[in-house]
């Protein structure tokens, strides 16, 4: 994989678009389809409501962003709403993030797209009466709220992974898909609440202290200590976690 950008023969008046061809051009050079590892991945074309790519082999499909910084804990999205219903929705893409650096590729990560659910969503304050789009309500992407388990790293830090690792790590990470909306947030908190426990091992007893921030989030839930275990079952069967006994677990695939 070559992690420079392509010279362009084209002069581009404006920055944006001129970075927009640049990471577009290198990910269709460069980046293979993670879950059947085809090369060649086709672009839909500019302004395509679906996503920027997708794989004519397997069909998935795939959007990019990409930031010229360190990707922090937010990502500029599109207009909140029709963001909101993508999400809801089955043709939802996977989410490739790009850090460059100049003209160098730094880091880039893949987020498979049942990680996302509305939650990762955040939504802006319209924009004022006096902007050029006044009214329009658009979204950030709550990045840093995705389990490290949807983070899958590509190239990290100007170096490639190996594709086998990548496609195996994506392949683990398809394993957790859950297409029931509700369950697949309770999913999410739970795995985010496993990655803020700073040691490899961790108790049942140390989730159900979280438990009033997650009963919070999910109000109509009577009986969060029995989703909490329902989603340690579920971890465990996929092999994210190994159950030790006596209320006591270990990451295995978690961070
Ligand atoms: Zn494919």
């Amino acid at each position: 994989m070559n992690l420079t950008f392509p010279e362009l023969q084209i002069d581009y008046r404006s920055s944006p678009q001129r970075i927009r061809v640049l990471t577009e051009t290198w990910f269709k050079n460069e980046v293979y389809c993670p879950a059947c590892g085809n090369y060649n991945l086709l672009k839909f074309p500019n302004n395509s409501k679906l996503a920027d790519f997708y794989c004519g082999r397997c069909g998935e499909v795939f959007e990019l962003k990409s930031k010229g910084k360190p990707i922090g804990k937010t990502i500029l999205d599109g207009a909140y709403y029709a963001a909101l219903e993508r999400i809801n929705s089955s043709t939802n893409p996977n989410l490739f993030v790009l850090h460059y650096n100049q003209n160098f590729v730094e880091n880039l990560t893949l987020v498979p797209k049942h990680f996302f659910t509305p939650d990762t969503l955040v939504i802006r304050k319209a924009l004022s009466s006096h902007a050029r789009r006044a009214g329009y309500i658009g979204s950030v992407i709550n990045y840093g709220g995705i389990p490290s388990a949807g983070k899958i790293a590509v190239i990290e830090a100007h170096r490639e992974i190996f594709k086998d690792s990548v496609m195996k790590n994506y392949a683990h990470a398809v394993s957790l898909r859950v297409r029931n909306m509700d369950l697949r947030g309770w999913l999410m908190d739970v795995m985010k609440c496993i990655d803020n426990i700073p040691h490899e091992f961790f108790s049942l007893g140390e989730l159900y202290r979280l438990k009033d921030e997650l009963g919070v989030k999910h109000p109509s839930n009577h009986n969060v200590k029995a989703k909490i275990r329902q989603q340690l079952q579920f971890l465990r069967d996929k092999g994210f976690i190994e159950f030790l006994g006596r209320g006591k677990y270990r990451k295995i695939l978690l961070g």
